[in-house]
């Protein structure tokens, strides 16, 4: 059978990423497995719930964003024969490669909250998490003039922990500017002990929980929801509490893909089992894993993949030559908390909180509100998405040496 230099799992933000980082190094025969026509710039959508980019500027199709010369396979992956350095794919057949790049996101369980498939998407019921619901989000915040706004956060590990809170700001000052906030009441339900995760960035957050008068409720975690009732139940550390809401944006809990989870690439927690540095494979040295599939402690971003793609294509590479891993990922990842239209709380930080940030403070102050933040997020951030990252351009993100 055919065997490829390099296949790859997964045509996602990391996937691409790293098929172009591959090829601007060195020709090689690549397949990228990706069942979706549809490729997401996801990190737009809470831009799409805030009223700010029009849903369709988030997608792009498949066959545009995969580099030339490579070869797209377009089916799911269902199982992993590593000891066979071989994918199983839907229709039975199966690939066989040298290395082998394992990256197919996360995937959003949203059936783990009882009622909630049913009535997504209607009952006032919402989710910036999905390309469908994200229009929906602007729908119900645009006409809403007084009630209850429910926003929940699972328990961690989701793609992008900033993005439950993201929603709401924007919500708020949308309602602040219609001058009806007055009469809404917002509650910030997570299932988390904290706003958010890395300390630096919670004062500025805070004040903006405090200027929007949102109820702060920690240790909150949605179960179910009765959407015709409208009607949320969460648990918490007092029993269950049942709450009714006029609006509510879901996150769903995120667990690793099945067939990940299931395969021998897992580590304990289902994600696949790679090295936090060097993203190689704790037991199979020809395999790799990034992006949300990884079982690194990182911030699960697109920013995070825009940095470990060009770090995978430098080890793989120095280990198809028969070399050691020459880079190590520091854990960085980013997430533009959107407190207000028009101001970011950008948040850049690597493994054990170390804040990471990309510009010199008296350009941009992470930590605090900034415009220049914003048209980072709005402007800057898509074009270097589909023009840089995707094409493998590697501006701000050349892989470091070894520690
Ligand atoms: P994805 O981009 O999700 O791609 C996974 C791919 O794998 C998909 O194309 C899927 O079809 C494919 N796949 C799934 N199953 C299989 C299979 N069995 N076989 C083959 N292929 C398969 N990040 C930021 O950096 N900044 C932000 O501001 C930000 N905001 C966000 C806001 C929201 C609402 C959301 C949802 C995400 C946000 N993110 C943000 C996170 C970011 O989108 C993800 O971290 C990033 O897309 C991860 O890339 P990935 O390639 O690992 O996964």
């Amino acid at each position: 059978p055919h065997i490829h230099d390099v296949v790859i799992v997964g045509g996602g933000s990391a996937g691409i990423s790293t098929a172009s980082s591959l090829l601007k190094r060195r020709g090689l025969d690549i397949a990228i497995v990706e069942p979706s026509t549809d490729h997401y710039y996801q990190p737009g959508w809470t831009m799409v719930g805030g009223g700010v980019f029009d849903v369709a500027v988030t997608r792009r199709d498949m066959a545009g964003v995969i580099p030339k010369g490579v070869t797209w396979v377009q089916q799911a992956a269902t199982s992993f024969q590593p000891e066979y350095n071989q994918v199983t794919l839907a229709d039975g057949t199966t690939l066989a490669y040298r290395q082998l790049v394992v990256c197919p996101g996360i995937r959003l369980a949203w059936e783990k909250i009882a009622g909630l498939s049913e009535t997504l998407g209607k009952n006032g019921v919402t989710s910036n998490y999905r390309y469908e619901l994200a229009p929906y989000t602007w729908d119900l915040v645009r006409n809403l003039k007084s009630g209850r706004a429910i926003f929940s956060q699972p328990p961690m590990p989701i793609k992008c922990a900033g993005a439950p809170q993201k929603a709401m700001y924007l919500s708020c000052d949308q309602w602040l500017d219609e001058g009806v906030l007055g009469d809404i009441e917002v509650e910030f339900r997570n299932a988390g002990a904290v706003l958010f995760g890395v300390e630096a960035y919670v004062p500025a957050l805070m004040d903006y929980v405090e200027r929007y008068d949102i109820q702060l409720k920690l240790g909150s975690n949605l179960i179910a929801v009765d959407g015709p009732a409208r009607k949320a139940t969460f648990a918490t550390a007092g029993g269950e509490l049942t709450r009714e809401f006029d609006m509510l944006h879901v996150v769903p809990p995120q667990v690793a893909p099945d067939f990940v989870a299931q395969s021998p690439l897992a580590a304990e927690n289902g994600f696949v089992d790679v090295d936090q540095f060097t993203l190689r494979h704790n037991r199979y040295e020809n395999v790799w894993g990034l992006g949300d599939a990884g079982s690194m402690p990182n911030a699960k971003t697109a920013a995070a993949a825009r940095k470990q793609a060009p770090i995978v294509a430098v080890n793989l590479l120095a280990v198809l030559d028969g070399k050691e891993p020459v880079s190590d990922y520091d854990g960085y990842g980013s997430c533009p908390l959107t407190v207000e239209r028009g101001k970011i709380v950008l948040a850049e930080f690597g493994y054990g909180g170390k804040l990471l940030p990309s510009f010199p403070t008296w350009l941009i102050d992470g930590t605090k509100p900034a415009r220049l933040s914003w048209l980072l997020k709005s402007e800057a951030l898509p074009w270097i998405y589909w023009n840089g990252m995707l094409k493998g351009h590697e501006w701000l993100v050349k892989p470091a040496p070894r520690a």
